[in-house]
């Protein structure tokens, strides 16, 4: 181990580990290793989730306990996995020899607002992660959480960790925060859904946040709006072979860029419709506004006037389907004094194209409804943005959509360089 220094003389780097890289013992010994390799070049600080499978078990037992409740005890539960996670990593790097200390985020002051489930990092504080590095200990913090002005344990929705380590490398103003996953990059499309699905070397944040807001799993979707924000290069890479992933960042290299650079999709989307929402407009601002500040992300609106009123359909997160209801209903009978007529459709999916390449090419939107056309897939909701088309389509033909896609569009020859 080095001496005490009081500069830093090698670039700090913010390391995350998902899930499956801290999945057992084993797991954590190789991650121990990953950090202990990486003094050699740099001074790793590193965000750790909690062990794979934790988290869901957490949800389910909070599900037994107390069905649908949010609030600060759902937090707390939530954010434990993360603590035993960072516990034993710290622990598999002093085995080595080298010095590490866990760290929960109240202890290190990652500040969140006191939205429950759902909170947002506002401010980190690095005196305690670089008195640390000076000395020669390696922080290993937990991801995921934060604490509110009234000390409650936050949580940042599922996935978080990311983007609690994007935020501690701005924080720190490291150029690049390393994902370590699963997966050897990001994929053109899921292979799981799509086989022929190959790496991509480089995307742009613009492209990696539509992709995480449309359903892909590779990164949590704030972390791509902050490493934007503030500049920080993501890597995607793998935690079980070392070598490239991904590189997220400004802009990309590739000139032959392809007009569409994945197909992304996201089983669980769920629809709300309304079927008797009284005209006017200041309706629906109050509607979107409470769910909105349930921190429920309304995805793709769809409003229709109709010789018998106005009609709404929009689609939520499937998880965040129940309180959408629940909100829609409560709302629209304390403001117009009847029930309202809603429908829900949860046996939906969503499909998208992404790819700024689509800026310059007309006509793709074009080209994505022939070919669910050709398939005799029916969409049920529809949007565009200038890098993105995306459809709600019936469950069962997701993978026929997503396939159909991907070739239509050139994805499955893609070669490894692009
Ligand atoms: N452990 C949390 C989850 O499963 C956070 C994360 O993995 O990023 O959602
Ligand atoms: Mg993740």
């Amino acid at each position: 181990m080095k001496d005490k220094i009081t500069t830093l003389d090698r670039p700090i780097q913010v390391k995350k580990f998902g899930g499956t890289s801290v999945g057992s013992i084993e797991r954590i010994h190789n991650v121990a290793r990953i950090v202990i390799e990486s003094l050699k070049n740099n001074y790793p600080v590193v965000v750790a989730s909690a062990m794979s499978g934790e988290t869901n078990r957490l949800v389910a037992l909070a599900e037994e306990a107390f069905p649908h409740y949010k609030g600060p005890a759902y937090d707390m539960l939530l954010a434990s996995g993360e603590q035993v996670a960072i516990a034993l990593l710290a622990m598999a790097i002093e085995r080595q020899g080298y010095k590490a200390k866990p760290y929960l985020a109240h202890q290190i002051g990652i500040q969140t607002d006191n939205v429950s489930s759902k909170a947002r990092i506002q401010h980190i504080q690095t005196e305690q992660i670089l008195k640390d590095l000076k000395e020669g200990i390696i922080p290993i913090i937990a991801g995921f959480q934060g604490v509110d002005e009234n000390f409650n344990i936050t949580t940042l929705g599922r996935g978080g960790s990311d983007t609690s380590a994007v935020a501690i490398a701005a924080a720190l103003k490291a150029d690049a925060c390393e994902i370590y996953t699963d997966v050897p990059a990001v994929f053109s499309a899921d292979p799981r859904l799509v086989p022929l699905a190959k790496e991509i070397k480089e995307l742009t944040f613009e492209e990696m946040m539509e992709m995480a807001s449309l359903g892909s799993k590779v990164l949590h979707i704030r972390s791509v709006e902050l490493a934007a924000k503030f500049g920080v290069k993501i890597h995607v890479r793998s935690s079980f072979q070392e070598r490239e992933g991904t590189w997220v960042m400004d802009s990309v290299q590739n000139l032959e860029k392809p007009v569409v650079s994945s197909v992304t999709h996201d089983a669980n989307t769920s629809v709300v419709k309304i079927n008797n929402l009284p005209e006017g407009v200041s309706g629906l601002a109050q509607l979107f506004e409470h769910l909105a500040q349930k921190g429920i992300v309304v995805d793709i609106i769809s409003q229709t006037h109709l010789p018998e009123g106005q009609r709404l359909a929009f689609s939520v997160p499937s998880e965040d389907l129940y309180q959408a209801v629940t909100i829609t209903q409560n709302l629209f009978t304390q403001m117009h004094k009847l029930p309202a007529q809603i429908e829900t459709m949860d046996k939906v999916a969503k499909v998208s194209i992404v790819g700024v390449g689509m800026r310059n090419h007309p006509g793709v939107a074009a080209h994505f409804f022939k070919i669910l056309a050709k398939q005799n897939i029916p969409i049920f909701l529809v949007t565009t943005s200038e890098i993105k088309v995306s459809a709600i389509i019936p469950s069962e033909s997701l993978q026929k959509a997503a396939q159909s896609l991907h070739t239509a569009f050139s994805l499955d020859q893609l070669s490894k360089e692009t």
